[in-house]
């Protein structure tokens, strides 16, 4: 029998142990962590609204008008007004014919990917990818290819060489522990030459890129002929909980008719989608949140560059600091607690060996003066140190 506790303190030993911290109270830059009060800087609030007066109002007018839980399935009696709503909704935002909620966004990429491709078909993931994406394209049972982070050209290659019946290109917009955007257009033109579907995962780039807050795909001015198949989630830049996927009507039927973690699971709460239709209102009407995030993320860069701190290529409000080393990250994360600053070491297996980071992510809600709060923590406990053991990192990175 597999002997758990042996592995457990293996994964300590080699600082990979992962612990839960318990908050108490809502999301927000200062955040209450066992008996203390923390400044986070690792939250996907993005847009400060996981605690915003009218979503909160919503949720609970949602609550008095449908009760708490939804009982059923969406295909049984689960399926509320509110849900029909917020998806409507999400359709005209994201400018597609049809979305489709799913509970998570972990199940909308097992749902998405599962139902559309299978044996005999080929799916292309970027090396990079969200583990959803990668457990989705496992459960699908097509032939699973991974290509280097970002590169279209050996993408081009593969697809060339495949013999697939169906090819499917998987990829995050924003990646999830890197903060870099994908070269959408570029695997738009690889799509279109070897007849292969797009499918875009902008779980950070929902609500936070593009003008109006339309995610990378608004960013890059490329729509539904170019990425036929778009999932977001609910619960980061949205400051909700829930995920979505937009597309075709074809498409969305077919999903809701076949992606068996849609048609297998309880809806979420409708008091959940009414609180996402009012963090969805004020995504669109409160530019100011994606401004104001653009102008921290300046800050910071530019505060972190005068320190000497190895910065991650990132326009984003993931703007990772690579450590290397898993128990010197994890030792980093101490020491910044200790200052009163929360942030996550991010390890294997979630990033490449060897690629260790503090993953600091920004948020509209914070001020410029926390933000040099973290900088002046950084200098502190970072000292030039932190750029050795990045370089040597760097070699490792695939
Ligand atoms: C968080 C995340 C998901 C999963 O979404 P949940 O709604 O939290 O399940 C999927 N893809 C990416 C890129 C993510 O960052």
């Amino acid at each position: 029998m597999k002997n758990l506790a042996a592995e457990l303190a293996a994964r300590e030993a080699a600082g990979l142990y992962r612990r839960r911290r318990t908050i108490d109270g809502p999301q927000g830059p200062l955040l209450r962590c066992d008996g203390h009060e923390l400044l986070s800087f690792c939250s996907n609030d993005y847009l400060g609204l996981a605690n915003h007066p009218e979503v909160i109002a919503a949720l609970k007018r949602g609550a008095d008008e449908y009760g708490v839980g939804s009982g059923a399935a969406h295909l049984v009696n689960g399926h509320s007004r509110a849900h029909q709503q917020l998806e409507e909704e999400l359709a005209a935002f994201t400018r597609r014919p049809r979305a489709l909620l799913f509970s998570t966004g972990y199940m909308a990429n097992l749902g998405v990917v599962s139902a559309l491709a299978g044996v005999g078909d080929g799916v292309f993931e970027d090396r990079l990818n969200h583990a959803s994406l990668l457990d989705a394209g496992l459960l699908s049972r097509a032939r699973l290819s991974r290509y280097p982070h970002g590169d279209a050209n050996t993408l081009d290659k593969k697809l060339g060489g495949s013999k697939a019946k169906e090819k499917f290109i998987l990829t995050d917009g924003v990646f999830s522990m890197d903060g870099d955007i994908a070269p959408l257009p570029a695997l738009a033109l690889a799509a279109e030459k070897h007849d292969a579907w797009l499918m875009v995962d902008d779980a950070h780039g929902l609500g936070v890129l593009g003008h109006n807050g339309g995610g990378s795909l608004e960013h890059f001015g490329l729509g539904i002929e170019e990425v036929p198949i778009l999932m977001g989630t609910l619960g980061k830049g949205l400051g909700s909980f829930g995920a979505f996927v937009a597309g075709g009507d074809h498409l969305i039927e077919y999903l809701i008719n076949t992606a068996r973690p849609y048609i297998y699971t309880t809806a979420t709460p409708p008091a959940v989608a009414e609180a996402t239709r009012a963090s969805l209102r004020l995504v669109q009407s409160e530019g100011w949140r994606r401004e104001k995030l653009q102008a921290l993320i300046r800050r910071f860069r530019d505060g972190a560059g005068q320190l000497g701190l190895r910065l991650m290529d990132s326009p984003t409000p993931i703007q990772p600091l690579l450590i290397g080393d898993a128990a010197e990250a994890l030792r980093l994360s101490e020491a910044l607690l200790a200052q009163g600053i929360l942030i996550s070491a991010i390890r294997p297996p979630t990033v490449p060996e060897g690629t260790a980071r503090l993953r600091i992510t920004l948020s509209a809600a914070h001020s410029e003066t926390q933000v040099d709060r973290l900088l002046d923590a950084l200098g502190a406990v970072c000292p030039r140190k932190n750029s050795r053991t990045a370089e040597g990192a760097e070699g490792t990175k695939p």
